[in-house]
């Protein structure tokens, strides 16, 4: 994922505490470093770390409670119940079975957006610090009096764990059911960001009814409403995206502002395709996100790398719209850039942090390997990942968490979701047949 996209076989890279001091042939960097330690690779391909930028890791509790649900009652009668009833404990319980998951399939950075005010940054950032992840945590602005709060909590919490912890305002933009629209909100809360020189987190224009609103409501489409409003720029992300045009693919071109697709999740709520490829070619950044267990089952970012790629080239009827390469910098290199982070993460280059994920393809399901890129996008999985490293420190190897007690995790995640059944629907039994 560096500039030339080079592919270095019988490659190793040598880590220096948090940071790449080298990458190349293993036969060179054994001679330059011999004392040093060694992790085996044989079989296997390193990648950067995965950055996952939609990833709501309070929900992985909801797995498989919300399935087969429009937006607008998953919204109503699921998440908003959820998250205000739930106590702060759960939520951070979703973090810790969402992490295990992220570290099993190679993701060492998410981006969570939605923070709730109410739950407790405190524990929250420890548990990612424990796990040794890296995050960028949208606090959830909705009101103009939500500002201040969020940025206390950003003056508080951003670069916390070594700088692994990033903090950002979660805006929540109008949209139907029941418009929201605060007219003092935008502009205040993108210029109270910009001061502290936070970005801003929105789900945006996914589904096909926010298209109408903001032409019914404002006469504009979201874009350019959004662009009114102040808050587009490069230390924006925009979430979704489905129903972008071509003028708004021009506005977010010349204003950088990132997108984050998530292929998977709007293919299952039926809500519809981001337009990657037409993002892409006029030169906006776009990242990759699984948006989460509620409606998107996993946090597997290789199986989203697959699925990108398929739902580009069945919505154009097009082969190729969309390739191995394009998934691949969309999960990496991209996602680095989608949230201002390419001096750090997002290829692996000497000066960069140390976020190592080694794949193992010497498996039936991914050999041989005419080439890495196709089999690590089309065939792996993210079971496949067999060692994750994170600031140089080692999160998994040999497919094993190395410190972090997964049955514990698996117990204390089933405890917490038993208490969610009071505040959430039962979900519609089919089987067995009546
Ligand atoms: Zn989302």
């Amino acid at each position: 994922m560096d500039a030339e996209r080079r592919v270095i076989t019988d490659g190793a890279v040598a880590v220096d505490g948090t940071r790449i001091a080298a990458v190349g042939k293993a036969a060179d960097l054994v001679a330059r470093h011999p004392e040093a330690d060694r992790l085996p690779g044989r079989g296997m391909v390193a990648l950067p770390g995965l950055i996952d930028a939609h990833a709501h890791a309070d929900q992985s509790l909801l797995r498989g409670r919300t399935d087969d649900l429009g937006w607008i009652p998953f919204l109503a009668d699921w998440i908003g119940p959820y998250l205000s009833g739930r106590d702060p404990d759960v939520a951070v319980t979703a973090y810790r079975l969402t992490m295990a998951e992220m570290i099993r399939s190679g993701t060492t950075c998410f981006v969570s957006p939605n923070v709730d005010p109410r739950d407790d940054l405190a524990a929250l950032t420890q548990a990612i610090d424990d796990f040794g992840l890296r995050a960028v945590l949208a606090h959830w602005v909705d009101t103009p009096a939500a500002i201040e709060p969020a940025a206390a909590a950003v003056e508080r919490w951003d670069g916390v764990a070594d700088g692994r912890i990033r903090l950002r305002f979660g805006l929540d933009i109008p949209r139907l059911p029941g418009d929201c629209y605060q007219p003092a909100l935008y502009p205040a809360a993108a210029e109270r960001a910009k001061a502290l020189g936070a970005g801003l987190v929105s789900h945006f224009c996914s589904e096909i009814e926010d298209w109408t609103y903001y032409e019914d409501r404002f006469g504009l489409r979201p874009t350019q409403w959004a662009e009114e409003q102040g808050i587009l720029g490069p230390s924006t992300l925009l979430i979704n995206g489905c129903w972008l045009t071509g003028v708004e693919t021009r506005i977010l071109a010349e204003t950088a502002t990132p997108v984050v697709a998530s292929p998977s999740a709007t293919m299952k709520m039926a809500s519809g395709t981001t337009p990657v490829r037409d993002l892409r070619d006029a030169g906006v950044t776009v990242a990759l996100g699984t948006d989460g267990a509620a409606n998107n089952n996993c946090f597997d970012l290789v199986r989203e790398m697959k699925a990108v790629c398929l739902v580009q080239n069945a919505s154009r009827r097009r082969w190729a719209t969309l390739t191995a390469e394009d998934a691949l910098e969309m999960a990496t290199i991209e996602g680095a850039r989608a949230i201002g982070q390419t001096d750090q993460i997002g290829s692996l280059e000497p000066g960069k942090r140390a976020d190592v994920v080694l794949v193992d393809l010497a498996r039936a399901h991914t050999w041989p390997v005419a080439d890495p890129v196709s089999n690590l996008v089309y065939a792996a999985n993210g079971a496949d990942v067999d060692t994750v490293i994170v600031d140089g420190r080692v999160l998994l190897r040999g497919g094993e968490l190395v410190h972090i007690d997964e049955a514990a995790i698996l117990d204390e995640a089933a405890a917490a979701a038993a208490r969610l059944d009071v505040l959430l629907p039962p979900r519609p039994r089919r089987w067995p047949r009546e």
